[in-house]
């Protein structure tokens, strides 16, 4: 793993909201007595009734409860629009990106926001949602998505936003998992020139089981879609009927504001509670300290509002701040691999923030698509969902960033509602491929897996757990809060564990080395699967790889690695030997790759993440117990490996 650092430019230091000494005096402020850091930092939010008690957290497996605040009353679409209206009411709230570049894109104002949101709130009341009650959200990423998120917020219903991408069923699943009143959604979603015809997966979903539930239509490309009467209802004819006024609910700063399921790479999805103050404040903070967000500063996530990251950073984090949001209905490689670059030097963007996967696929598109684009306005570049490998880190600092701009790889779950480590633009000598250290008000550990106990110190490796609670963190998995104590709180009694292991190396930095269930056990080494996947991407043909453990009869278990070629190269047995030497090279020999399978697609979830539980499926040559496979991309991947595998490709 590299290990140069990159130390922030004296003059960035000396404009960012916090340098590395306030970094030092705030962190150890905010241990040493987390109610009064917290006490104070939630007065960034606006309040109903402010609170008098701050944190009240019982740990201990069999009694976990987590409240922040729990005496305060709120309203977070309140905070996201109504208190910006009379210093920035004709201020950009959210930019709209189209699909289609020759589509006119959006300014919608804060006051406009207001309006929308205060119209579809009405509606929704209308239909007969209230307080408590469950809204699934699916659409595309329009701005009535963000309507919707807060529409919701300020009546006091919770939503549970399933990503467009994902099937009929697996709508079902959570329609019927939180028990919804209404469904939201679009006639057609266009992404990437393609459409999904959204309005009838709803229709497919809902088609048995669910035929009280009332579905609320945007029109989006006006497309012919089938109707059910008496349930269904176009949100541009209720608008007209209702109100452009709607006062916000009162709301207890632990009555739920959102339910989201995570990924699922690691087995079924868990349905995430987070509640509405602590994650508010949290978000909002986050937002602005890790992407040092400055007044006036455009901000573009291009994460979907399916996924967690949508939710903190694009909708709430960012509207409590006042902040102009980018939002981009398309994908980066359409109508070319430059859509992101030209995104961004349209709309001016200060910050930009995505993911892994992205960066590594548009690394292997070469550098003239990033070249031809004037990025100047770039002073921040973030990125989260999987570990960085240094090569792309380094891709994404040298040809994105021009060398200039600070990279935050942010680490964090959608259990923790906002970054947990992070470094700090103006405050962290970052190191490629390392989430660096602790937010504020975050105490991680390193335990030994077996044992449970700290390992204390620098160069050490084990499971990463948190000693303490956070406001942004989730309260309890919808309908289970059994399952909430069992996934998080039973194998290392007192902490909150990730699920995650890592590495915190000579300089106390934390490197993330993947699940604790793809840690490899080679000849009596642990090897992070992290490491091995790092070293075969830092060759230059190859763009993407992931590595696992497969039973070996004489090392315990052997490295496994799936590996796709960059664009245009050619899938030879010579390159396989290359390859299996210069890892070899990179890491040792110990490290050296046992099989190596052309893999030309990998399996990933539809937030790209690359489901390695599959592939350690394959690789043992268990085909029959795949696990839950709703939440992939394209599922056709997995026949193509497996036929691969048998033939020993
Ligand atoms: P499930 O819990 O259902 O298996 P998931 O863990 O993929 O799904 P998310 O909450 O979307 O669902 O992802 C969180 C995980 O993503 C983290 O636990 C970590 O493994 C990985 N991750 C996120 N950001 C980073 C990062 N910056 N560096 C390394 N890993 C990251
Ligand atoms: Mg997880």
């Amino acid at each position: 793993m590299s290990d140069t650092t990159y130390a922030p430019a004296a003059d960035f230091a000396a404009k960012a909201h916090i340098d590395a000494a306030k970094y030092e005096e705030m962190y150890a402020a905010s241990i040493k007595d987390p109610a009064a850091f917290w006490g104070e930092h939630g007065k960034r939010i606006d309040w109903i009734k402010p609170y008098t008690k701050v944190k009240d957290v019982d740990y201990s497996f069999g009694n976990v409860s987590i409240k922040w605040y729990e005496d305060g009353t709120l309203n977070v679409s309140a905070n996201c629009i109504d208190r910006h209206l009379t210093t920035r009411g004709d201020q950009t709230a959210i930019i709209w990106e189209p699909d289609d570049p020759n589509e006119p894109a959006q300014h919608i104002s804060y006051k406009e926001l207001y309006a929308q949101t205060c119209k579809m709130a009405n509606v929704l009341k209308s239909m007969g949602v209230g307080k408590g009650d469950r809204v699934v959200l699916y659409l595309p990423m329009i701005p009535e998505a963000a309507y919707a998120m807060l529409a919701c917020a300020r009546i006091g219903a919770i939503h549970s936003i399933v990503f467009a991408g994902f099937s009929p069923d697996a709508l079902g699943a959570r329609v019927n998992g939180c028990d919804a009143k209404v469904v939201i959604t679009a006639d057609t979603a266009p992404r990437g020139g393609k459409a999904t015809k959204l309005k009838d997966n709803v229709n497919q979903a809902l088609l048995n089981d669910f035929d009280e539930v009332k579905c609320l239509v945007v029109k989006r490309t006006g497309d012919q879609i089938a109707w059910r009467d008496g349930l269904d209802y176009w949100l541009h004819e209720e608008a007209e009927k209702v109100d452009v006024d709607c006062p916000p609910e009162e709301m207890n700063a632990e009555d739920p504001l959102f339910i989201l399921y995570t990924s699922g790479s690691t087995g079924m999805p868990k349905g995430v509670v987070h509640t509405t103050g602590g994650y508010l404040v949290y978000a909002a903070m986050t937002h602005e300290l890790v992407f040092d967000y400055h007044e006036g500063d455009i901000y573009w996530c291009t994460a979907d509002v399916g996924w967690v990251t949508g939710h903190s950073y694009i909708v709430y984090g960012p509207l409590a701040n006042g902040a102009t949001t980018l939002m981009f209905e398309g994908v980066p490689t359409y109508p070319d691999a430059s859509r992101f670059w030209q995104v961004c030097e349209k709309h001016k963007v200060n910050q930009f923030y995505t993911a892994p996967t992205a960066i590594r696929a548009l690394m292997g598109q070469g550098n003239d698509y990033v070249t031809k684009c004037d990025l100047s306005s770039v002073r921040i570049l973030g990125t989260v969902g999987e570990p960085i490998n240094p090569e792309a880190w380094n891709w994404y600092n040298d040809v994105v960033g021009g060398g200039r701009c600070p990279i935050v790889d942010t680490w964090w779950q959608t259990e923790t509602g906002g970054h947990l480590m992070t470094p700090l633009p103006g405050a962290t000598a970052a190191k490629p491929g390392s989430c660096c250290g602790p937010f504020f008000g975050i105490e991680p550990v390193v335990l030994e897996p077996t044992t449970g106990e700290i390992i204390e110190g620098n160069g050490v490796e084990g499971v990463l757990c948190m000693k303490d609670s956070w406001p942004g963190q989730m309260r309890t998995v919808w309908g289970d809060h059994e399952r909430f104590m069992k996934t998080y709180f039973a194998d290392y009694k007192g902490y909150y564990f990730t699920g995650d292991g890592c590495r915190r190396d000579e300089d106390g930095y934390y490197w993330i080395t993947g699940r604790v269930d793809d840690v490899i056990n080679v000849s009596g080494h642990r090897m992070g699967t992290a490491e091995v996947e790092s070293a075969l991407v830092a060759h230059s043909k190859v763009s993407e790889a992931a590595v696992v453990g497969y039973p070996h009869d004489i090392k315990g278990q052997g490295i496994y690695c799936y590996v796709t070629l960059m664009g245009g190269e050619e899938y030879t047995d010579e390159l396989k030997t290359e390859l299996r030497n210069w890892v070899r090279t990179e890491i040792g020999p110990i490290a050296s790759p046992d099989l190596i399978q052309w893999a030309p697609g990998l399996p990933k979830t539809r937030s790209g993440k690359i489901m390695r539980r599959i592939l350690r499926k394959i690789a043992e040559n268990d085909y029959g117990s795949l696990g839950d496979t709703s939440t992939l991309a394209e599922p056709a991947v997995v026949d193509d490996l497996i036929e691969n595998r048998m033939n020993r490709g």
